[in-house]
């Protein structure tokens, strides 16, 4: 239920070449990213169909880059003390807006009702039934931003702390201290060259 969390904070991610990309600058990428993640949105909203009668104009677009800048000032908590990502590190929102827009995400869903039919298996479906694709969408990432912040796995994340990374992971493991073997061994090397060179590298 959490991954929805993850591929909407992943959306701003490092372009390769020192700077930061956004996965959601247009409305075309923006709709292509919600096509991407439309079976994770169902997943969350209890099987309920996103459908294709979502439009994506910019207004959609900055209601979702809203919960997405909760989320990650939320991630950027749960990794304190240590430093957050440095993408928006600058431009965090206070711990209460954040979770006051996290939980206005999530009410678009309603609160959780148990359904069990005569045949088949108890499911959770949400009270709030509107029709609105819009609010399935933005309750679905609030939602699984909540299940993630509020469970277990939180412990687990981590911002990677290489030079030209700005991705948040889970540590699968207490000593693994970046979020992939790529970055790990750019570290390595970086870490190697400064030594010999004796002069800082942002590489
Ligand atoms: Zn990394």
């Amino acid at each position: 239920m959490s991954v929805l969390a993850f591929e909407i904070a992943a959306t701003i991610r490092h372009d390769g070449q020192g700077g930061v990309t956004d996965g959601l600058a247009t409305a075309e990428l923006t709709e292509a990213w919600i096509q991407a993640n439309a079976p994770l949105v169902e997943e969350v909203a209890g099987g309920r169909s996103l459908g294709s009668s979502l439009s994506v104009d910019d207004g959609v677009r900055l209601q979702l880059v809203g919960v997405r800048r909760a989320v990650r000032s939320l991630f950027a908590r749960a990794v304190s003390p240590a430093p957050p990502s440095k993408a928006d590190a600058t431009r965090l929102l206070a711990p209460a807006t954040a979770l006051a827009m996290l939980n206005e995400a999530a009410d678009r869903l309603g609160s959780a009702h148990l359904e069990w039919p005569d045949e088949g298996e108890p499911r959770t479906r949400w009270s709030a039934e509107s029709a609105d694709p819009l609010d399935l969408l933005l309750g679905a990432v609030g939602r699984s931003g909540i299940d993630f912040l509020a469970g277990p796995d939180r412990h687990r994340l981590r911002a990677c702390p290489a030079a030209r990374c700005v991705k948040y992971f889970l540590q699968d493991d207490p000593r693994q201290t970046w979020c992939s073997p790529t970055c790990g061994n750019r570290e390595r090397v970086n870490r190697h060259y400064r030594r010999k060179a004796g002069t800082p590298n942002d590489l």
